[in-house]
């Protein structure tokens, strides 16, 4: 990864201050021993101190530079006005509280739940009923071979490191990632170069072994952060929960790292369902448990959490999408592979030009970004801090096509939150493997077509003469011969009447004979393709959306009154906790009537709301819905019409009590926006003396 122009500049800038301070430094301590003349010396001290004014406005510079501009103290302290007023209201709760809590596991409050309950309709609302996915819902609790088959086993592993002395763990690219940070955040006197190679370690950091990172650690000297003890070598750690399904304790499971294997296990008969035909997706909502080694990014990083996934097969031969030309016009920050190596930052573009140009692999992958993007700016996430980043080539699985992250920004950084993925046909393969259940599709041709096969048959009585017990090994390697392998293996044994040949899984080279194999190719008809589609996986962190969703929500205006910092959150409708809250403006018997009918109307036509019958000031009541991020408070102030109240604006319409639940209910549901609604209303221009 490049050094920003202006930071590297600035560094330099730095560097070059700090030598005029010091050699200035040295000159008027020079003069002081030399017994120079009292304005002589006063002169030199002051160009010191000149010099050290810029190098401290150099430095402002440069910290700003560094923390984006907003300076890391700033990012930090609205960071923590949105976690207080979020923990404050309940929205969530560190999980087990009274007991301390566990790291990584919290409770959705009341208006937590309603948020995540509104995100997963719109999710069910925008892909499974908009694109018509076919649902399922799998248990959490997974036996063994299936995650054996899909690499989870061997390879759903973090890289771990150990305090030698109290053996706490943590985990080891973390480590070196904050070091690197912290001394490019803080060390404003690095010299470019060393800025440069930590900035390297940052880019490539998922891509170091553990000897690599454990020798980094070393070179660096990182040591426990919270003893200072020194640390082991890093080593994996499984990040799945380990259980055992049944009493006996001998059917080993997992709880699921991802719903998406409850999908690729039901291949069969869900293209069955679908009347054996492609392209078809599946989708699944569902908890997802990772055992992270040190989770510590509050709501990002957690032990438990919800997915929303989707598994789209596709003919790997045509990845086109029927709908693709609904999308392409989107034009959104995207940071293609190319600008993240070249040290360039992310562009705006269409996902048209992006997916005609190469840039995308293809028109589904680029169709479910186009999707993604709009499910994630509807819920009310800030279009320029979201990015579509696509996986560096060291970032992929081998078997992937393309990958793209939908990262928004939030005040830990850019956070990954979708993950866009073409895995072309491993997951679907992996499990017909070892499952003996072929995971596949066909294509029926209308008319048959002649097709020149390669067969090759092993003469196994031979082989078993030959080779015993390892015959099995011989006539497999030999059967799973590519063309040009067997072709080249037919000519030598015809010319030459033996080959060598290399059996893999024996870890030798043995000797086929021309009795032992026939090698030919032959004209058949077909009368359809059979293949094993590729998916595409867009998986969406509902948490994290959730969470960032919080952060670009929320904002703080004065009181009327000047004295305090007022919360609000400004949630679209579709994603408010509740849609409006009732108050009576004095506590009175006919209000509170008056109030309870608005709320039978409301529930009636099924709009979520709160009647707030206290006694405090209707400014307070008004600071309490908004800090939920309620749209519209209705004050009762007569027996025959009320106020309606916009959160953002503060705009006060007047309405007839039997009109309030059909604005509430337009402007919720997205039918008409509030100006259309201030456009045939009257106005209420009598502010209460609260606001
Ligand atoms: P992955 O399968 O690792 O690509 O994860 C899929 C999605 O799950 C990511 O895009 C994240 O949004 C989310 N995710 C992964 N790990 C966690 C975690 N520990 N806590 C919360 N969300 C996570």
């Amino acid at each position: 990864m490049a050094m920003d122009a202006s930071e590297e500049t600035l560094r330099r800038a730095m560097a070059d201050k700090q030598a005029a301070v010091d050699a200035q430094g040295k000159a008027v301590r020079d003069l002081k021993v030399s017994g120079a003349a009292k304005a002589e010396v006063d002169a030199a001290v002051e160009a010191l101190n000149a010099l050290k004014l810029e190098k401290s406005s150099i430095e402002n510079q440069l910290q700003a530079a560094i923390t984006g501009g907003a300076g890391g103290l700033s990012r930090d302290a609205f960071r923590q006005a949105v976690v207080n007023t979020l923990e404050r209201r309940l929205f969530y709760i560190p999980s087990f509280k009274i007991y301390r809590g566990v790291a990584g596991l919290y409770d959705y409050g009341p208006p937590g739940c309603a948020v995540k309950a509104n995100v997963l309709a719109f999710w069910r609302q925008h892909f499974v009923l908009e694109e018509n996915m076919l649902e399922v819902d799998c248990p959490c609790v997974t036996p063994e071979v299936v995650l054996k088959a899909s690499g989870h086993v061997d390879k759903f592993t973090d890289l771990m490191v150990k305090d030698e002395k109290t053996g706490t763990c943590y985990r080891a690219d973390h480590l070196l990632k904050d070091f690197c940070k912290e001394k490019l955040g803080k060390d404003l006197s690095m010299h470019a170069e060393k800025a440069a190679e930590l900035k390297n370690i940052l880019a490539v950091l998922d891509d170091l072994s553990a000897e690599e990172l454990g020798a980094k650690i070393k070179e660096y000297g990182i040591v426990a952060p919270d003893t200072k003890n020194s640390l082991s070598d890093p080593y994996p750690f499984n990040l799945m929960f380990q259980t055992s399904i049944g009493p006996s304790g001998l059917i080993p499971g997992y709880m699921r790292p991802e719903t998406a294997q409850g999908i690729f296990v039901n291949f069969k008969d869900l293209y069955y369902f679908n009347g054996n035909k492609l392209p078809f997706a599946a989708a699944q909502i569902g908890q997802a448990f990772r055992n992270e080694i040190s989770p510590r990014q509050g709501l990002l990083r957690v032990r438990e959490f919800t997915l929303a996934e989707i598994e789209h097969f596709v003919d790997p031969e045509d990845k086109s999408h029927p709908k693709f030309g609904d999308i392409a016009h989107l034009e959104f920050l995207m940071f293609p592979r190319k600008e993240q190596t070249s040290g360039q930052s992310a562009k705006r573009m269409r996902i048209g030009d992006a997916v005609s140009e190469g840039i995308v692999n293809n028109q589904t992958l680029g169709y479910f970004i186009g999707r993604v993007y709009l499910f994630l700016t509807q819920l009310g996430i800030d279009k320029e801090r979201l990015r579509f980043r696509q996986h560096l080539a060291n970032e992929m699985a081998h078997y992937a096509a393309d990958c793209w992250d939908a990262e928004i920004e939030c005040s830990y950084g850019w956070i990954e939150c979708v993950g866009i993925a073409d895995r072309s046909a491993y997951d679907l393969r992996a499990h017909s493997e070892k499952s003996g259940v072929p995971l596949i599709a066909h294509e029926k041709f209308s008319e048959p077509r002649e097709v020149e096969k390669l067969v090759i048959a092993p003469v196994k009585k031979e082989l078993g003469l030959a080779f015993k017990g390892s015959q099995k090994n011989v006539v497999e390697a030999l059967e799973v011969m590519d063309e040009k392998e067997a072709m080249e293996m037919k000519s030598t044994l015809e010319s030459k009447g033996e080959v060598e040949f290399h059996v893999c899984t024996l870890g030798k080279v043995v000797t086929i004979k021309k009795n032992m194999v026939t090698i030919s190719k032959e004209k058949k008809k077909e009368y359809q393709r059979v293949f094993t589609p590729s998916v595409v996986e867009p998986s969406f962190g509902i948490g994290r959306i959730i969470y960032c969703l919080f952060e670009h929500s929320f904002y703080t205006r004065p009181s009327k009154a000047g004295d305090e910092q007022l919360n609000v959150f400004r949630f679209p409708p579709l994603v408010a906790p509740i849609k409006c809250t009732v108050f009576p403006l004095v506590q009175n018997q006919q209000y509170e009537e008056v109030a309870k009918r608005i709320s039978t109307s409301l529930t009636v036509a099924g709009i979520s709301h709160k009647i707030d019958i206290t006694g405090t000031s209707i400014g307070k009541r008004y600071a309490r819905t908004d800090e939920l991020g309620v749209p519209l408070a209705i004050t009762v102030d007569s027996t025959s019409s009320v106020t309606i109240r916009e959160r953002d604006s503060k705009d006060q319409i007047r309405a007839s009590i039997e009109d309030v639940a059909s604005v509430v209910k337009e402007v919720t549901d997205g039918s008409s926006t509030w100006p259309d609604v201030l456009w045939r209303f009257p106005a209420h221009s009598h502010v209460s003396t609260d606001e």
